[in-house]
């Protein structure tokens, strides 16, 4: 579809589609095919030799997906996007199509737990270090920069630290030092933050949360935002790429074909069709679940039992303006507060009767979880302590039911759970 003219709502109703493409199809058909057959040899040659698109092997590319990653594209006002079976694979993708043994990646404190796993567990086996850094602190930052460092890869609001990094101020100090700023957009979506407007090269989302919104299937998306220099970025196939097809796509070339096709994390084409009916909906929900994350933060914060109420919508957090800033005066639909103990927070969450108490979040479902014995277990003491996870901390993903249901209901678990003090 033409039109970066069109607007965030009807970009996620009609981008990736053609009028009269699919015989009129209103709905993106599911291109259940592995592989794509054409008459003459030639012509296979082509496509196979890149002289002419064309679709050959579902790994590679496939129409419903391509379909949905044009339309991700259009929403982050991107370069293009590679969609893939999973967040985590997204973000592998990244790591391997820009590091090698004996590079350096520099990272926020307070990463999604499963990042950390795949860092520590696969990228440090194969020599790529990775740092650890505050990065509210631009200079810390800047003075961790070193010939081997290979990108920064922050989340654009913390999980479930809610912190918000300075995106304008960290992609302009790398800028300097052509290092790619990757950032993780799961929790803002484009809908609050583009983040390539803001300065990061490469934008991740696990596409399982509110991109799809409905928990209905797992998938992630890996977007080149176009605002990044690839053509002297150190990385020789890169920039081979660069000259051969131009620096718009050259870095999602070399990830698509060295990593992405290599690695198989490719993204189901039924898988597809649920992300694009998920997405059609992006801007309604994410209004609903920062409005609904607002009102119980500020409900539980009026609450004698509830304490250390964490949601960046609030006055008193020390990234509200940042977040004003950067997201448009909306704070996403998560938060995090405390009870008294690890007891009591595990009292809470058998008491409710409308939140459910599962690993996942960005669901139109409100979700709870005790983050310290579940999402990292697996970490070190130390780890779970920089992620800002304590044992008597309780993580909320707020969801788009009716605010007063949400609000009644944490409101019964808190005083069933032993009493106001
Ligand atoms: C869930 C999540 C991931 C991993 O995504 P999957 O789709 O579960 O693989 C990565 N980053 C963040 C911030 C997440 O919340």
């Amino acid at each position: 579809m033409k039109g970066s003219e069109w607007g965030f709502e009807t970009l996620s109703v009609h981008a990736g589609v053609a009028s009269g493409e699919h015989l009129g199809a209103t709905a993106v058909p599911i291109y259940g095919s592995v592989s794509f057959a054409y008459d003459s040899a030639e012509e296979l040659a082509d496509i196979f030799g890149r002289k002419k698109s064309g679709f050959i092997y579902s790994r590679v590319a496939n129409p419903t997906v391509n379909a949905y990653e044009q339309r991700i594209t259009a929403l982050e006002g991107g370069a293009g996007t590679i969609a893939t079976s999973s967040g985590m694979s997204a973000i592998a993708t990244v790591i391997f199509a820009l590091c090698s043994s004996g590079d350096e990646i520099l990272c926020g404190e307070s990463l999604f737990g499963g990042t950390i796993q795949l860092f520590e567990r696969i990228f440090v086996k194969y020599g790529v270090s990775i740092r650890y850094l505050d990065t509210d602190d631009l200079e810390a930052v800047r003075s961790a920069i070193s010939s081997r460092t290979r990108l920064v890869f922050i989340e654009t609001l913390g999980n479930p630290k809610l912190d918000v990094p300075d995106l304008k101020g960290l992609a302009a100090l790398l800028a300097v030092r052509k290092i790619p700023l990757v950032a993780d957009c799961t929790f803002t979506t484009p809908y609050l933050c583009r983040a390539g407007e803001l300065g990061a090269a490469l934008v991740v989302h696990s596409a399982t949360k509110y991109l799809t919104g409905n928990g209905s299937v797992v998938g992630g998306v890996l977007v080149d935002t176009g605002t990044f220099d690839w053509s002297d970025c150190g990385h020789e196939e890169i920039e081979t790429a660069v000259r051969q097809i131009g620096p718009e796509l050259a870095f999602l070339s070399i990830a698509r074909r060295h990593v992405f096709q290599n690695t198989g994390c490719c993204l189901s084409p039924f898988n597809a069709y649920l992300h694009l009916l998920g997405v059609e909906t992006l801007a309604l929900r994410m209004e609903k679940h920062c409005s609904n994350a607002l009102a119980l933060a500020q409900s539980l914060c009026d609450h004698p039992m509830a304490k250390q109420v964490n949601y960046p919508g609030l006055d008193r957090s020390r990234y509200h303006n940042l977040a004003k800033a950067q997201f448009g005066d909306r704070y996403g639909g998560l938060l995090t507060f405390e009870l008294a103990s690890r007891d009591q927070a595990y009292r809470f969450i058998d008491a409710l009767k409308l939140a459910k108490n599962l690993a996942n979040l960005g669901d139109a479902k409100t979700l709870v979880i005790h983050p310290a014995s579940t999402l990292y277990r697996d970490c070190t003491p130390e780890q779970t302590a920089h992620a800002g996870v304590t044992d008597r901390m309780i993580r909320v993903s707020v969801g788009i039911e009716n605010s007063n249901d949400i609000i009644n209901d944490f409101d019964q678990a808190l005083r069933s759970t032993g009493g106001i003090r």
